[in-house]
């Protein structure tokens, strides 16, 4: 089976032990390449420096995680914006609006949030969103800058029928779904039934997020075998269909050659 982790912080300290050992898991279940999205200024070095350890198969983006929007976010924003001038990157990512853990700075996250999606129009390229509490505001967003001019995907998508029809509406907007497909209280097997496999791709969000019968535990790019298990479940067709579908969207989407 072939899969794209297109969503994955393997760079973090939870993988220094191990990183080595998690990347041969991951190629061992057939996954093809890991898309790494940015947090942070303070993740920046991190992120580069795997993705220049394994070169073509771990992929970076670049952006600004809504949940590190505080008091020095025009700083911040500064410093990300230069990398763009010094790499290629993927998508920019992770960007979005978080509304769950703290709303203090809920408006420059939204400021946030629309400079870097004029950054991927600049550099043509898609974006990773993070949305939490958050999909009609991030939609809001999407269309003020212009839906038919951005292209990317709702990673960790949670939502309802109505968020998901409002996301699809966009166009150009994928479902990155992990591990929560799993969870035996997760509404999104039922919520999903709207849609088909043309709209998803595969992602971890590792460190967090493991898919049973892992839940709680560290999650790491081998365990997208397990979310595509259970999607060939809920669309009633084989693994190996999963993995190409999703694969061939992702492909599509980051314009991975
Ligand atoms: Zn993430």
């Amino acid at each position: 089976m072939k899969i794209i982790d297109t969503h994955s912080h393997i760079y973090a300290e939870e993988f220094d032990a191990d990183i080595d050992a998690t990347i041969a898991r991951a190629k061992a279940v057939g996954v093809e390449k890991i898309l790494l999205p940015n947090i942070d200024v303070a993740s920046v070095d991190r992120l580069h420096n795997l993705a220049d350890t394994h070169k073509g198969f771990c992929i970076p983006m670049m952006g600004l995680h809504p949940t590190s929007v505080g008091a020095d976010w025009k700083t911040q924003l500064e410093e990300i914006h230069n990398q763009f001038l010094q790499r290629q990157y993927i998508a920019v990512g992770e960007i979005g609006i978080d509304l769950y853990w703290d709303k203090t700075y809920a408006k420059e996250q939204e400021l946030v949030f629309e400079e870097q999606l004029r950054w991927s129009i600049e550099y043509d390229l898609p974006v990773a969103i993070h949305s939490r509490d958050a999909i009609a505001e991030c939609v809001a967003c999407v269309r003020n800058v212009g839906a038919e001019k951005l292209r990317g995907v709702f990673h960790s998508f949670g939502g309802s029928v109505e968020e998901l029809q409002d996301i699809l509406s966009l166009q150009n907007f994928l479902l990155g779904i992990n591990g929560v497909v799993t969870f035996k209280n997760s509404t999104l097997p039922v919520v999903l039934r709207q849609t088909d496999l043309s709209h998803i791709i595969i992602e971890t969000d590792a460190p967090y997020l493991a898919p049973v019968p892992y839940r709680g535990k560290r999650n790491e790019p081998s365990y997208t075998a397990l979310v595509a298990s259970k999607l060939a479940e809920m669309y009633e067709v084989s693994q190996d269909e999963v993995g190409q579908i999703t694969t061939s969207n992702a492909i599509r989407l980051f314009a991975i050659n």
